[in-house]
């Protein structure tokens, strides 16, 4: 891969688990209308994390958001698992085509300092 890593470590907690920036946080959004849905999706995904099942309507305008549906700054994700590279040496490698087919279903590339 160009640019290459450092390390390579795989993340598999032993619930979901929240996936981002680890400095500052992040904003949580609806997509659909910009309002603020912090307070609701850190409710979920605590209740997630305890086996209930996911639930979260956007106060704003009503619409049900899945887990990773919420617009967040910086980009974070909800994930059973992650692949964390370490000092990645070319922006190009946080590039979901480069993982293409690697993995074997859905996933995000998150790019965090940290
Ligand atoms: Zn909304």
């Amino acid at each position: 891969m160009k640019g290459g890593f450092v390390l390579v470590r795989v993340d598999r907690p032993p619930r979901v688990g929240t996936y981002g920036n680890r400095v500052g946080g992040f904003h949580v959004s609806c997509p659909e209308c910009g309002q603020p849905v912090a307070r609701e999706w850190g409710s979920a995904v605590e209740a997630l994390k305890h086996a209930a099942p996911w639930s979260l309507s956007c106060p704003g305008c009503g619409v049900s958001l899945g887990p990773n549906q919420v617009a967040t700054q910086p980009p974070a994700a909800l994930a059973r698992f992650a692949v964390e590279l370490r000092d990645v040496g070319s922006p190009d490698l946080l590039s979901p085509g480069s993982f293409v087919g690697l993995l074997g279903q859905d996933f995000r590339v998150i790019g965090v300092r940290g």
